[in-house]
């Protein structure tokens, strides 16, 4: 490949970090290690109402506990908040939202969850303000994008076969900025990735709808770049009843496991077993960047691997 690989890992602080987490920071930490790729840390720390201190500082902990270096990105709170916060960059958020509000793609929408929860059970959004023609510039209105319908993406998956999403069934109108006025996770998301170049995104399968909806605006942004992306959808770290794991899942979280297990050596293994690797012998995140090297230099069985979570 004569581009080199750009990935990050992009935790949101608004909970402890879990078992889940790791995983997935471990998968794109050894692609990128595999690849000798570019790693970002980049922290979705808008939301301050959902943004703890304390979740701030355990993003940190937690990452070096698990060994993972990156090649940029803050290396502690004070820099994250002086550097790197995603509050340093409302304007650029806002001058994308004021291009889609002028392509007359976009409308303003009332709805509260609930109400739209009650018209339509697979959660996606029924169309109701549309054609209402409401007032995009009226406070705690929400802005959607209008996507017509059979629109589709296409991407390519790790081993560069072409994956293709309708997203009109997949995400529909989707918000792009929230009645309080943020910018919505869909359109951070993919400014971010575009500022940092990102090819190479690794991500669990509950996002494979957001991939969908981020390529389209990439696209509605006359983006050339980001089509190029390659993306790796992994499976879900399940609990023990067979839920995905969220931030309150408190047995699972790293800091609780680390209290357990002081050394990370375990979810090393943990992740080898998950990835279908030999994992006996694993002592070291050194001992895991080696097995998975040899997998993807001989190709063996990485495409099952990587997408065995469909
Ligand atoms: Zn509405």
């Amino acid at each position: 490949m004569s581009q080199p690989i750009i990935s990050r890992i992009a935790p949101t602080p608004s909970g402890f970090l879990h078992l889940g987490n790791a995983f997935n920071f471990l998968l794109t930490a050894l692609l990128v290690d595999s690849l000798d790729g570019y790693l970002h840390l980049r922290i979705d720390d808008l939301d301050g109402a959902r943004v703890e201190t304390s979740s701030v500082e355990d993003i940190f902990v937690q990452l070096e506990w698990l060994g993972i270096d990156y090649d940029s990105g803050p290396s502690g709170p004070d820099e994250l908040f002086k550097k790197y916060s995603q509050k340093l960059r409302r304007e650029k958020y806002s001058a994308a939202l004021e291009i889609f509000r002028n392509s007359g793609n976009l409308f303003a929408c009332e709805c509260s969850r609930s109400e739209i929860r009650k018209l339509s059970p697979d959660g996606n959004y029924p169309g109701t303000c549309r054609l209402k023609e409401l007032d995009l510039l009226q406070a705690n209105r929400s802005w959607r994008f209008h996507v017509p319908e059979q629109t589709f993406v296409s991407f390519k998956t790790f081993s560069e076969k072409v994956e293709k999403i309708n997203v009109t069934q997949a995400m529909g109108d989707f918000v792009i900025k929230r009645r309080d006025g943020l910018p919505a996770y869909q359109l951070t998301s993919i400014m971010d990735d575009l500022e940092l170049g990102v090819n190479l995104v690794v991500r669990g399968n509950d996002l494979r709808n957001s991939t969908a909806a981020q390529l389209f605006l990439a696209q509605s942004l006359n983006d050339k770049v980001f089509p190029k992306t390659r993306f790796v959808h992994h499976q879900l770290i399940k609990d023990n009843s067979g839920k995905k794991l969220s931030k309150s899942s408190g047995a699972f979280s790293l800091k609780k496991l680390r209290e357990k297990h002081q050394s990370a050596v375990w979810i090393y293994q943990e992740t080898a077993k998950s990835l279908k690797l030999p994992f006996q012998h694993i002592r070291s995140l050194d001992d895991l960047k080696e097995v998975f090297r040899g997998v993807v230099k001989n190709n063996e069985g990485l495409e099952i691997m990587l997408d065995q979570g469909k």
